[in-house]
């Protein structure tokens, strides 16, 4: 994500779990089917197949269900408070995701905040077995310029199903919504996705459709998308497309009110370019670059960016690279985002200053980054030492150990910048950029731990005490 200001139980019982079924992948996959009615309701289906590629027995699944930090009484907002105006257009409104019906297994929501759905088997999943269940839900959208809600110019749909809860060191990761930064964390799968929406609609989604019918005034999509850590798609009535091919992959811009969006196009696919030649292939086929209103000045998920409409001409070609970016650092190479957002963040802060160092043309120069990232962090500084007595400037925060967004742009952002361009200089150009190769071909699909990327650029120097001093907050900038 990046904010506009960086730019500069119940209960059921079904049939026990029907597992083992050998299939050639080793892999998870989602088959949904999910129905948008016009107004602010989403019905959907899920069928989830389980590959267990960790090492323990699991007796029973965890969903994030996202869409339920929407309703009325949730105990984690899912916007800020510094952007809640802006993002509740119509005042307060509420949706939610209620789970009506699961195949599979005896389920519950649970979780700190509703959060959660756990879906039991009833005999141990072992690593290398399948199981499957079949999740069916209902997702109400509250009129919201969020990453899932009814705007006054689209329907966003990130995060509108249940999603598999990535696995950690000590089982899922129960994340609740957070309203600074990213919660989201979870593994690649495969995705067949069936949308039905009035026919009125176009759908930019993380794929092409691979087939459309329709029937009286409804169209059904089709879209398939492999080794994927999330599918999101926006509605419109009144998207117009604009398409280009970059490195082999097609790149189009979906927007209703962009007097300039030829450039916008073109930063996307210069920066694809860039990106595939700098750190490694691109691994969809297709990208969407979606204008939306949106409360942060915009948003990551796979093959799919979402641009607020609120940003100036050039805090929009600043985020459409920014969140390019993060198709490396956030969706080919995965990281905990609610643990480490310096890790995504810096680096996809930093690839675009790499992009437009190579790009003048776009007005953004490295010095004018830099500058810029260290002047906003001196008094970040400054305020907060005078109101805390003494800021916290270490970066390896979770995303609730943060005051907000502004302390968060500033050290997860900003300093992640500074970070990076330490490394850089340690590393020289050239070394640099092979270890980001290097991360980006040795965690491709996974998700990497903060270590790891750190160990990257220790191969070529001696940068240890670089990452420590920052990440620790005892450099002084
Ligand atoms: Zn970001």
């Amino acid at each position: 994500m990046i904010a506009i200001i960086a730019a500069a139980a119940a209960c059921a019982c079904a049939l026990p779990l029907a597992a083992c079924a050998p299939q050639e992948d080793e892999g998870s996959a989602y088959f949904i089917t999910a129905e948008f009615d016009g107004g602010h309701t989403l019905t959907g289906k899920v069928q989830f197949d389980f590959f267990n590629d960790t090492d323990n027995a699991l007796d029973s699944l965890k969903f994030n269900l996202w869409g339920n930090a929407f309703r009325e009484g949730a105990a984690s907002s899912p916007v800020s408070a510094a952007v809640r105006d802006k993002a509740y257009y119509n005042g307060l409104s509420y949706g939610g995701m209620e789970i009506t019906a699961v195949e599979g297994g005896e389920w519950r929501v649970c979780g700190d905040d509703q959060n959660i759905l756990e879906v039991s088997f009833g005999a141990p999943i072992y690593p290398d077995e399948r199981a499957s269940c079949t999740i069916e839900y209902t997702l109400t959208l509250a009129d919201v310029n969020a990453r899932t809600g009814v705007t006054a110019h689209t329907v966003n749909l990130g995060n509108f199903y249940p999603i598999l809860c990535a696995y950690g060191q000590s089982g899922f990761l129960e994340y609740t919504y957070c309203a600074t930064g990213d919660p989201f964390v979870s593994e690649v799968a495969d995705y067949t996705v069936e949308l039905t929406v009035p026919e009125e609609y176009i759908a930019a989604a993380s794929a092409k459709p691979a087939l459309t019918s329709g029937s009286g005034d409804k169209k059904t999509l089709r879209y398939e998308l492999e080794n994927a850590r999330d599918f999101a798609m926006v509605l419109s009535t009144g998207f117009r497309e604009i398409s280009r091919e970059a490195a082999g992959v097609e790149i189009s811009y979906y927007y209703y009110d962009d007097q300039s969006a030829e450039k916008s196009l073109a930063a996307a696919a210069e920066s694809m370019e860039y990106f595939c030649g700098k750190f490694g292939q691109y691994p969809y086929s297709s990208l969407a670059v979606v204008q939306t209103p949106f409360c942060q000045g915009g948003m990551e998920y796979p093959a799919l960016t979402m641009i607020s409409d609120e940003c100036d001409e050039s805090a929009k070609i600043y985020t459409i690279v920014h969140e390019n970016a993060h198709q490396w650092w956030y969706a080919a190479v995965g990281s905990d985002q609610f643990a480490h957002g310096w890790q995504d963040e810096g680096l996809a802060e930093y690839s675009a200053l790499m992009f437009f160092e190579n790009a003048p043309t776009y007005g953004f120069t490295k010095a004018g980054l830099l500058g810029t990232a260290t002047k906003a962090y001196r008094a970040y500084f400054s305020v907060y030492n005078q109101l805390f007595e003494g800021a916290d400037t270490s970066m390896d925060r979770a995303l609730n150990e943060f005051s907000g967004d502004y302390e968060y742009a500033n050290v997860a952002y900003n300093k992640g910048l500074l970070l990076f361009d330490a490394v850089r200089g340690a590393c020289g150009d050239d070394k640099f950029a092979a270890a980001l190769r290097n991360y980006f071909s040795d965690y491709l699909f996974g998700i990497a731990p903060p270590e790891g990327l750190i160990a990257e650029f220790c191969k070529f120097a001696d940068c240890e005490g670089i990452f420590t001093s920052f990440l620790e907050g005892k450099v002084i900038i």
